[in-house]
């Protein structure tokens, strides 16, 4: 364990000297507060659906099959009272003192904003955010929660989550203002992410600095890259952080 201790002491120190930190998050980072990985598949999951997770979350999959979409988006994506933990409210907290300028995110959840962070760029965006493909009318979460089957605008049109569909492209805009966050950032912190999933490992490249942190609770092909690496949960390394 005193291993562990250096590290979280290296990683204090670096916090605390440093003033552009970006943290660039993935699933571990939301799986401390419940929400679960949604491509993670076992026996109860092969009797549920046919179809692997990725190809149900793809545009094909929703145009053609849009109720078994919403059946398994139901089931798996929406976040269900799931409440910020340490790591999202840590963050919130250094962004407030004006040490963190933003946080990336691959997560859909929105328990970055319910924590309190402000600069959120959600890279596969968010299920708090629906539009009616027909109007473009904006819905609320509640709208696909309180619906069943296919949920439909009052107009007639399917509603759409703003999430990022396989086989859809990244939105510009967030992607780089992530790129340019990235680049003049003096810390960057990898957290709860294998960073296998593209584009994760292209937008790291983009960091400049010498204090690249990856908390993982796995290692990850990236770990040798890194210059420090903690193999912990995300929550537990950052409850022990002051800000
Ligand atoms: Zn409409």
């Amino acid at each position: 364990m005193y291993e562990l201790e250096e590290k979280i002491r290296q990683l204090q120190q670096w916090v605390d000297e440093s003033e552009r930190i970006v943290f660039f998050g993935g699933a571990g980072v939301s799986t401390e507060s419940g929400v679960p990985d949604f491509r993670s598949v076992d026996g109860l999951y092969h009797q549920k659906y046919d179809d692997p997770p990725e190809t149900i979350l793809s545009h094909t999959y929703f145009s053609r099959k849009t109720e078994a979409f919403y059946r398994f988006y139901r089931d798996k994506l929406l976040p269900r009272g799931a409440q910020p933990n340490d790591a999202h409210k840590k963050l919130a907290e250094l962004e407030q003192a004006g040490k963190l300028t933003a946080v990336v995110t691959q997560n859909i959840d929105g328990l970055h904003q319910k924590a309190g962070s402000r600069n959120v760029l959600e890279l596969h965006g968010s299920v708090l955010r629906n539009y009616c493909q027909r109007c473009h009318r904006f819905f609320g979460v509640e709208a696909i929660e309180q619906s069943q089957g296919v949920p439909k605008c009052e107009c007639g049109g399917i509603i759409k989550p703003d999430v990022v569909l396989y086989e859809e492209a990244l939105d510009d805009t967030v992607t780089y203002q992530a790129v340019e966050h990235i680049r003049k950032a003096d810390m960057l912190i990898i957290g709860g992410t294998s960073l296998v999933v593209y584009p994760a490992a292209g937008l790291v490249n983009y960091y400049n600095g010498h204090r690249l942190v990856l908390i993982n609770l796995q290692p990850t092909p990236y770990d040798r890259y890194a210059d420090l690496t903690i193999n912990e949960k995300i929550g537990q390394v950052f409850r022990q952080i002051h800000v």
